[in-house]
């Protein structure tokens, strides 16, 4: 039996039928038309709103200049949905960690990763935006600074969209890709990150497949997530090639076993026909030794999937190390012998502490 879809999919032409309640962004240039003519206002005034709230980024309706004066008046304290920078900080690699005030004074963190290309592809080829989807996280992975300062709630479909906004404004460059690897566990808020996701792809202009939604996992929202016919890339959060290990590092493998776990992805590549990227921190000593790499291998053997190694970057709160490079090295080395697909990324903006797993949502 399938799980019925979370919302709409992606692609859906049919025009939204439901209220939109403002804030405004992240809604479609449907949703905003059907919003403006219950205004009473002229039909082509949605496709105007639409241009101001994501392209020209107008943080007040009455500043929408094309708008009638008197209806600008009247629109004034509805809210379009745009935080406020609380802090912004500047790593020597370029990458921008941002604390951003929400509505309701939580703050949340968002980071802009700009990677400068070979010759001849201009300056800066890519910006890429981790993007929170919770205040907090309720997951407490082991070695996870976001988990440590405990969990307040989701954050809502403008919130999103905002962050993201936020980067390219900032950069005054267009957003080519964004993570969901912030604040949070993207799957325990599905509906708002499947509604933030349409955005950016249908309003923002960010093809799908440079959208990523990375998650520890959680019971059959991977393959409900599947259901929605996404063309976007899943990454998992592995961490361990075997249950007991698993279970240390993340408290919620307990009730979630890697084995169901790995079944679920599979269902998630013949669903979609995309492949799964797997996230693993590589911890010295803990789960980087080559018998896990071969574990690992075995694990994902005939899986249409892509290993991603992450050099643990260190948090205050426990005492793991970062491999070296020859235990790094070693690692890989057995994941290629055994034909596993597998890159490492080390992570931008240690120095701003906006590096993965680093996010608490504080200055330092
Ligand atoms: N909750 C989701 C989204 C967070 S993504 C998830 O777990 O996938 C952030 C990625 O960075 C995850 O793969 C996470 O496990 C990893 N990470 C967490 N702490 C880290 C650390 N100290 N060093 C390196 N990577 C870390």
């Amino acid at each position: 039996m399938s799980a019925t879809p979370l919302v709409s999919p992606i692609d859906s032409q049919n025009p939204e039928k439901s209220a939109l309640i403002p804030p405004l962004l992240g809604a479609s240039v449907a949703e905003l038309t059907t919003w403006v003519q219950q205004q009473g206002q002229p039909a082509y005034r949605g496709k105007q709103l639409h241009e101001w709230i994501y392209d020209k980024g107008v943080r007040s309706l009455a500043d929408i200049s094309v708008f009638p004066k008197q209806w600008r008046q009247e629109l004034a304290e509805i809210p379009i949905g745009r935080s406020i920078l609380h802090y912004r900080s500047e790593a020597p690699d370029g990458t921008v960690k941002y604390l951003l005030r929400l509505t309701d004074g939580q703050i949340i963190e968002t980071v802009g990763i700009p990677t400068f290309a070979e010759r001849g592809e201009g300056p800066k080829a890519r910006l890429t935006v981790c993007v929170s989807t919770q205040v907090g996280c309720p997951m407490a992975c082991d070695f996870c600074a976001t988990g440590k300062g405990g969990y307040k709630r989701n954050l809502a479909r403008h919130e999103i969209v905002d962050q993201v906004l936020t980067v390219q404004e900032d950069f005054q460059q267009r957003v080519s890709n964004v993570v969901f690897m912030g604040l949070g566990e993207p799957l325990l808020n599905t509906e708002n990150v499947l509604a933030a996701l349409k955005s950016l792809n249908q309003d923002v202009g960010i093809g799908q497949r440079s959208l990523t939604v990375s998650t520890v996992g959680i019971r059959d929202r991977i393959r409900q997530f599947a259901e929605n016919n996404l063309q976007i890339t899943l990454a998992v959060s592995l961490h361990a090639p075997n249950q007991a290990l698993r279970e240390k590092l993340i408290p919620s493998a307990r009730a979630y076993p890697l084995e169901d776990l790995l079944a679920e992805c599979r269902e998630y590549v013949e669903i979609t026909g995309r492949r799964v990227t797997f996230e693993y921190v590589l911890l010295a000593g803990v789960n980087d030794l080559p018998e896990h790499a071969l574990e690992l291998s075995k694990c994902l053997r005939g899986f249409q999937s892509h290993v991603n190694l992450i050099p643990y970057n260190p948090i205050q709160e426990v005492d793991y190390k970062r491999p070296n490079r020859d235990r790094i090295q070693a690692f890989v080395n057995v994941l290629k012998q055994q034909n596993t697909a597998v890159s490492v990324r080390y992570s931008r903006g240690l120095e701003a502490d906006a590096a993965c797993g680093q996010l608490r949502a504080s200055k330092n």
